[in-house]
């Protein structure tokens, strides 16, 4: 693999991935209703009712940096979004990238790997992915010579709080210093010699992710699952680079606010309170100074480092349900990313 692969050379990325319709969608006789007519744009055909009750389609269109439809692999989509920013790490900025979207359009799919079958296959994500070219890239000559310590990270942002995942679960305490540096104290960093040293620490913490009290989906769906490959350097263990790979509680969790369990609406509310601070977070950082909105969420007081400094680059994949009865959350996270796009 080469490191000059599609390049889209600016701050923010914003892509769109399309997942094919499932066994389920397709027994129910699902009708598809989004197009990819070109490597850009996403059409939804919003299916509607006239005045005299016949029903008609009207058509909504996007644009974005990319537009995935449902034949891309995760490689693909990874040479899009998250690998032309891994030599942003290398020379000492921050990069993020983010699945966002409604529960089961793909978002663990696309970043974790497949986690359908009895045997969870981890090695064709966009966690794994990443490792692989960190370490590619860190055997590189004009890096090699740096002496670089390679660590990684896992954690999950539940109910806004923190739980590291590569120790069982542990509750983990934010802190803010004087000079408004974040830290999350105690979380767990393993320094990763290799891919599979890599992949072991994403089969523990995935593992203890869809392992909740309630119902696995449920919970995952309800938390922000945040993966890291963290570089440092020289004796004292300097920060050099961070990459953050977030897999996003499902947007439609966010409207959970009116449920009459009390619980749900309180993890609703943190939710939609985070996913629109992520949004102004991200759009600050595209029009470069201005006031960015951190304190307004955990997700993003923890992400804190990773939207200041002129060498911050972000990418989001907003993934899609192609089913008629997901459109309305379709069109959410479609509008979600269209404001997301630089300016
Ligand atoms: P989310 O994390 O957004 O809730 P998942 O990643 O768990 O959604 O995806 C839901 C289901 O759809 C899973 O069984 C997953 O394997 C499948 N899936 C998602 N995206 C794709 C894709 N691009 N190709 C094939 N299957 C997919
Ligand atoms: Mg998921």
């Amino acid at each position: 693999i080469t490191m000059s692969d599609p390049v889209l050379d600016h701050q923010i990325c914003v892509c769109v991935r399309k997942r094919p319709r499932n066994k389920k969608e397709k027994n129910k006789k699902e009708i598809d209703v989004i197009t990819i007519p070109d490597k850009y744009t996403t059409l939804v055909h919003e299916p509607k009712l006239k005045v005299d009750l016949t029903k008609y389609l009207e058509n909504q269109k996007f644009r974005f940096d990319y537009s995935f439809n449902e034949n891309a692999s995760n490689e693909m989509v990874y040479r899009y979004t998250a690998q032309p920013l891994i030599a942003t790490i290398f020379e000492g900025g921050m990069a993020t990238c983010f699945a966002y979207g409604q529960t089961g359009s793909g978002k663990t799919h696309t970043m974790g790997g497949d986690f359908s079958g009895k045997e969870q296959d981890c090695t064709k994500g966009i966690y794994a992915y990443t490792a692989r070219d960190v370490f590619i890239l860190n055997s590189q000559s004009k890096y090699q010579d740096l002496s670089l310590k390679i660590c990684a990270s896992f954690f999950e942002i539940y109910g806004g709080k923190v739980f590291d995942l590569l120790r069982n679960r542990k509750k983990l305490q934010i802190l803010e210093d004087g000079k408004q540096q974040v830290q999350v104290v105690g979380l767990s960093e393993k320094e990763v010699k290799s891919t599979e040293d890599v992949l072991d620490l994403i089969k523990i913490g995935s593992g203890i992710r869809t392992s909740g009290t309630t119902s696995a989906n449920s919970h995952s769906s309800r938390s922000h699952a945040v993966f890291q490959i963290i570089i440092r350097k020289g004796k004292a263990n300097k920060l050099h680079g961070k990459f953050s790979l977030i897999d996003l509680a499902g947007n439609e969790r966010g409207a959970d606010t009116s449920s009459a369990n009390r619980q749900t609406r309180m993890e609703g509310a943190e939710i939609n309170k985070s996913l629109l601070a992520l949004k102004e977070c991200i759009r600050a950082l595209g029009r470069k100074g201005g006031y960015t909105p951190f304190r307004a969420s955990k997700l993003t007081q923890v992400l804190r480092d990773s939207f200041i400094g002129e060498n911050s680059k972000t990418c989001m994949i907003a993934t899609i349900s192609p089913g008629m009865s997901s459109c309305e959350h379709t069109l959410n996270t479609l509008r979600y990313a269209d404001r997301v796009k630089e300016l």
